[in-house]
Parts: C-alpha cells; sequence; structure tokens
C-alpha cells in the first residue's frame, strides 16, 4: 500500500536535536528566537511568535487582535476543526459562511451576507494549500473595519503574485504538527506585521507576563511555548521546504496530466496568480459513488482519505450553536464528493505511476 502520508526526518534534524538534549536548554530558549527570526524572513513579516501548536497560534492570534466575549467571527465550515473551536476559546460566536465549489475556500460572497455589528474578524483558510481570495476578503474587511486571521496551517511557502502565506492578514497561525507539510511534531507560529499584536502574543503564550517584566501578570494567559527541541527540528525542516514544495508541486503535476482527462473526476483547480502547495491533493468525484470509488483505490494499493467528511457546522458542538443540515450547501456537497490522494515528497515516480492506474480503475464503471 503507497502511504498517504509519510513523516520525513533528515539527519539534520536528528544532529539538532541531540545538540539541543546535550546543550542543557531544552524549554523555550535561543532555538525557538532563531527559529522565529528565520521564519519572519521566510514569510517576509516583521514578527514571528513560535507556539505549542496550529490551534494556540490561531487562540493566541484571536487574543492579539481583541476578539472576546459576544463577538462574531466568520469562517469556514471545510476545515479542520481548529479553525473555528479558536472562536469558541475566546468565549466568542463561531460565524460559518459557505465555500467556493472550485478552491474549497471560503466564499466572498457568503462572507458579505454573514456580517453583523458584532462582527470582529474573518479567519479565511488556505485549504489544501490554496491561498484564500484575497482580493475579495481583504477589501470586505477594509470595507466593515474587520481583522483577518490567515489560517495558514496548510499553506507554507504557498504564494499570491509573489508574496508568501503568511502576510496577508493582521496576523497568521501555521502548524508544524507531524503530518503538515513543514514538522515538527507539534507546534505552531504566528505571524504579524504588527508590533502591538507580536507583543499581545509574547505575553499570551506566558500567562500574561511580559517577557521584560516577569512575575508581573498583565492579563490572563497560558502556557503556549515552544520547545528549543521543537524548535531545532523546524530550522532543519525551514531549509528544506522550498524542495520538499517544489516535490509537492511536481507530483501533482504528473497527477494532474493523467487523471485531468478522466471522466467522472475533477482535478484540483488553481486560480490565477496563486502558487499552490498540496498539502492535500483533493480530487471530486460523483457523490453517489465516492465511497466506493475510494474503496476501489484502497484495494488497488493507494492509501487516500477524506477531508473533511462532515463540514463542522453539522458536528455536535456547532448544531448546538443552531446550524443544522442544509445551511452550508456547498461545503454539504464536498463533503460527499472529495477524495484525498498521496502527495507527499517521498513518492517515486512508480508510486505516482500505481496512484494515477490505482484512480482510473476506480473509477471505470
Ligand atoms: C492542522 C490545522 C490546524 C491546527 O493545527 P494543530 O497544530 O494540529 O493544532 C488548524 N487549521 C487547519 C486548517 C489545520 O489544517
Amino acid at each position: 500500500m503507497i502511504p498517504f502520508v509519510k513523516i520525513s526526518i533528515s539527519d539534520a534534524e536528528k544532529k539538532a536535536v541531540m545538540k539541543v538534549l546535550e546543550s542543557g536548554m531544552i524549554a523555550q530558549g535561543p532555538q525557538v528566537k532563531e527559529f522565529e527570526t528565520m521564519f519572519a524572513d521566510y514569510c517576509g513579516v516583521k514578527h514571528a511568535i513560535a507556539l505549542t501548536s496550529g490551534t494556540s497560534a490561531l487562540h493566541t492570534a484571536l487574543y492579539a487582535l481583541g476578539i472576546k466575549q459576544n463577538d462574531e467571527v466568520i469562517t469556514t465550515p471545510f476545515t479542520f476543526v481548529a479553525s473555528a473551536n479558536c472562536i469558541a476559546m475566546q468565549n466568542a460566536k463561531p460565524v460559518f459562511a459557505d465555500i467556493c465549489p472550485d478552491t474549497f475556500n471560503i466564499d466572498p460572497k457568503s462572507v458579505e451576507k454573514k456580517i453583523t455589528s458584532k462582527t470582529k474578524a474573518i479567519i479565511p483558510v488556505d485549504l489544501f494549500g490554496h491561498i484564500y481570495d484575497i482580493a475579495a476578503i481583504n477589501d470586505i474587511a477594509n470595507t466593515h473595519d474587520l481583522k483577518i486571521l490567515e489560517d495558514a496551517a496548510q499553506s507554507i511557502s504557498a504564494e499570491y503574485n509573489d508574496k508568501r502565506a503568511g502576510g496577508f492578514g493582521h496576523c497568521a497561525a501555521f502548524s508544524f504538527y507531524a503530518t503538515k507539510n513543514m514538522i515538527t511534531g507539534e507546534g505552531g507560529m504566528l505571524t504579524t506585521d504588527n508590533e502591538e499584536f507580536a507583543e499581545l502574543a509574547r505575553r499570551f503564550r506566558h500567562h500574561g507576563q511580559s517577557e521584560q517584566t516577569r512575575y508581573q501578570y498583565y492579563d490572563l494567559g497560558y502556557n503556549y511555548r515552544m520547545t528549543d527541541i521543537q524548535a531545532a527540528i523546524g530550522i532543519e525542516q525551514l531549509k528544506q521546504i522550498d524542495d520538499i514544495t517544489q516535490k509537492r508541486i511536481a507530483n501533482a503535476e504528473k497527477l494532474n496530466a493523467e487523471l485531468q482527462h478522466i471522466s467522472g473526476l475533477e482535478i484540483p483547480t488553481i486560480r490565477d496568480g496563486y502558487k499552490h502547495v498540496f498539502h492535500q491533493y483533493t480530487i471530486k468525484t460523483d457523490a453517489a459513488r465516492r465511497d466506493i470509488i475510494m474503496q476501489k483505490i484502497k484495494e488497488n494499493g493507494v492509501g487516500c482519505g477524506i477531508y473533511y467528511p462532515k463540514p463542522l457546522h453539522l458536528h455536535p458542538f456547532y448544531t448546538s450553536l443552531g446550524y443544522k443540515e442544509g445551511d452550508f450547501p456547498v461545503a454539504e456537497e464536498m463533503s460527499k464528493r472529495v477524495i484525498a490522494l498521496p502527495i507527499h515528497q517521498s513518492l517515486s515516480d512508480n508510486d505516482l505511476e500505481q496512484i494515477i492506474e490505482g484512480v482510473k480503475k476506480a473509477i471505470k464503471k
């Protein structure tokens, strides 16, 4: 079976971790500082703040942006649950908008309909590695004076008009969870150009203390600090991310070339001006046959998955907020049509051929 995901750790990460373990400093220290500097530089932003996960990066960003009880924050129901849960973590109200059927990203027209006097922010997600609709969403945010938190958990090194993910909103949140394009096991990063947001984020990850004046608690905070062990892995991974991205894009191009002509299947869309980094390579099939097709793909020796099998608004925590079936028809339809194929950097040309043949055979009636 060709594995759907494969973790790649090189000797450089192993050596870097051993150096940290032998250094006597294993919590947040010089490696974290270096990782933050490199990361900010890579994304083309002024500040990067390392955190324990993508989830804590999202939570911290909402705090830094001033989101609090009774505020409303708009996001997509077709994503990993953390994109919406972070809103509830600040006691604010998660408000969903529907998605575009081509990129699976939040639909600006749907966002506009959800804006009320309580709306304070939008969390567009760069789903599967394709950055959100920058022009339309940023325009809405400007018009209504809303903050943008870019959920860039899946989009490290993605670009729009030659600018990298992480710099398009007021803050962005990255994840280095073990299956993301760049990994530290668990880990996350907040990026921003705003000095005040950066300072608030540094406090929030450290129980509300300023890093200059310890044991002065300015506000509620958490322990969201990254360790130097994770940062050492992150530094080495960041050095490899351009190669990793290139490999994923090359794999996607090979799959596209063979799969684009097959009827009963749609390959991923890339809008003009965007660089898609293929955290997932997601095809669309007929809803009625999707589960059968997926079963057959697996029988043909190809690991695959469904992202996401059920939109967030239909899970208990969100139905308890009043959401129901039919609220977001595009997200609901896509959850029944998608199949994600292996796309990771460890695939060989043979693997890619087997994936193509496995899918072709599975699609045939
Ligand atoms: C992975 C992911 C997160 C959460 O990141 P963790 O590091 O797992 O907490 C948030 N949003 C999206 C879109 C993700 O894919």
